[in-house]
């Protein structure tokens, strides 16, 4: 990971935004301190965001609350709302996959209407190309660039969401 000091203005707020927030695992504090990276609650996995999401002892933080921070981030990072709620569900269902032995994943509300090809591209591609748990990792499916901001290049949005977690 670059030094803090090379990054852009954007990232550092982005960086800023997330040290103040639940998405402060231990993962991420080995990556910037040198300190264990290991799950307190579990120690049997590396604290990751995705980790905190599916620990089996469960997380200190509510998957409510860490949803809602992991939502304010991708607001930081100027995402479309309709990009946001279906990125969203994706990790939602997900996690409740994840907890309930399940595989099925289905279109978020109104998706499924053909008015939004490339971001239901974007989600289907996530769900049976890439996954979620790598998406939280930065294996970002190519088609969310298209979805994100029209401003920035597919590259820029991915090193976007890749820092996020
Ligand atoms: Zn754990």
């Amino acid at each position: 990971m670059a030094a803090f000091g090379r990054l852009s203005r954007e990232r550092q707020i982005t960086y800023a935004k997330i040290s103040h927030t639940l998405l402060q695992t231990n993962s991420r504090n080995y990556s910037f301190y040198g300190t264990s990276a290991v799950c307190l609650i579990c120690e049997s996995a590396d604290e990751t965001f995705a980790h905190m999401l599916v620990c089996e002892y469960g997380s200190s933080h509510s998957k409510e609350d860490l949803f809602k921070v992991y939502s304010e981030v991708l607001k930081g990072i100027k995402t479309p709302e309709r990009v946001r709620t279906t990125i969203l569900h994706g990790l939602e269902q997900w996690t409740r996959n994840q907890q309930e032995g399940r595989t099925t994943q289905s279109l978020p509300a109104g998706l499924d209407k053909g008015d939004h090809v490339a971001l239901e591209e974007a989600y289907l591609g996530q769900t049976y190309e890439n996954g979620w748990e790598p998406f939280l990792r930065g294996r970002v499916h190519s088609k969310w660039g298209e979805v994100m901001q029209k401003d920035k290049s597919e590259h820029e949005v991915k090193v976007l969401l890749c820092d996020l977690v």
